[in-house]
């Protein structure tokens, strides 16, 4: 699929036009009422930058990934794409320039079919663009072809995942944001769309990860944020935070380790 994306002309997303200076979030708070859950959080993802975020339950790992996308209120701090503050942009407003969340839990419109899901990340592209982009989807998840006249709200959590991901992927968003990317999914399915990501952020997209399997994580970043309590723990080049990791405690499981520090060093 890796190679459909990028040398076939068959993306299912429209070249980046030009390289800005890409997503800059700097103290970044999230609030629920008196409840912190991102409490003055700051990354950098440039276009051509998978920027991985890891940490345990309650870390505040969605709660950053919402705030960035205008999905929750955040109440101090500020976002920039490319130069310009969005930290005020409403939810629609900042998925026009192009900033897009995968949520975890899974958003489809039930009653509509898998490709019309689908279809709708193509929302104001002209009809021949939205079908190329939706069948280089199907293909991508060949068990969404198989059903894809079939009424969302019958599709497995799973499928439901996919067609989620699928959307956002025809939108051509240049931000991507995320949240656990291979919830749900079977190891085929995550091993193609580890392609797919190193295939986007190739041409030049952002892409932020949320994602609790480090071996993943750390195959597809650039770098790694380690959130704890809603700060940022560490942060650093993936390279780097495989040994960081094992060192907290975050590889207790001693095949996790090995497998992580295989995924860091297949990098270099
Ligand atoms: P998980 O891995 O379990 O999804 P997370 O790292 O994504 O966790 P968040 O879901 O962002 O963490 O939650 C961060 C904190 O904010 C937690 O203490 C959580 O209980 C709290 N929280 C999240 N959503 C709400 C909400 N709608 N109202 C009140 N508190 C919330």
């Amino acid at each position: 699929m890796t190679g459909t994306l990028v040398n076939a002309g068959t993306s299912p997303v429209a070249p980046v036009e030009a390289a800005g200076s890409g997503l800059a979030v700097r103290d970044l708070k999230v609030f629920y009422g008196p409840v912190p859950a991102v409490r003055g959080v700051s990354l950098d993802c440039r276009p051509g930058e998978i920027v991985g975020v890891i940490g345990a339950n309650g870390a505040g790992k969605t709660s950053l990934l919402s705030g960035i996308a205008g999905l929750v209120k955040t109440t101090g701090g500020s976002i920039s794409l490319d130069g310009r503050d969005i930290t005020r942009w409403p939810a629609h407003r900042r998925g026009q320039a192009g900033v897009v969340m995968v949520a975890e839990r899974r958003r489809v419109f039930p009653s509509l079919s898998v490709r019309e899901n689908l279809a709708v990340g193509g929302f104001g592209l002209d009809r021949g663009e939205v079908d190329r982009r939706v069948q280089s989807m199907l293909e991508l998840f060949p068990r969404l072809r198989e059903r894809e006249r079939v009424p969302s709200f019958r599709l497995s959590g799973g499928e439901q995942r996919m067609v989620s991901i699928g959307r956002a992927l025809v939108t051509g968003a240049q931000c991507i944001l995320f949240d656990e990317l291979s919830l749900g999914l079977a190891p085929r399915i995550v091993a193609e769309l580890t392609g797919v990501l190193r295939a986007l952020a190739d041409e030049g997209r952002m892409i932020v990860l949320v994602e609790q399997y480090i071996g993943v994580l750390l195959r597809l970043a650039d770098s790694v944020h380690v959130l704890e309590r809603g700060r940022i723990r560490f942060a650093g080049p993936a390279q780097e935070s495989a040994q960081w990791l094992e060192h907290h405690g975050y590889l207790a499981h001693a095949g996790t380790a090995a497998a992580a520090q295989e995924a860091a060093e297949a990098r270099t």
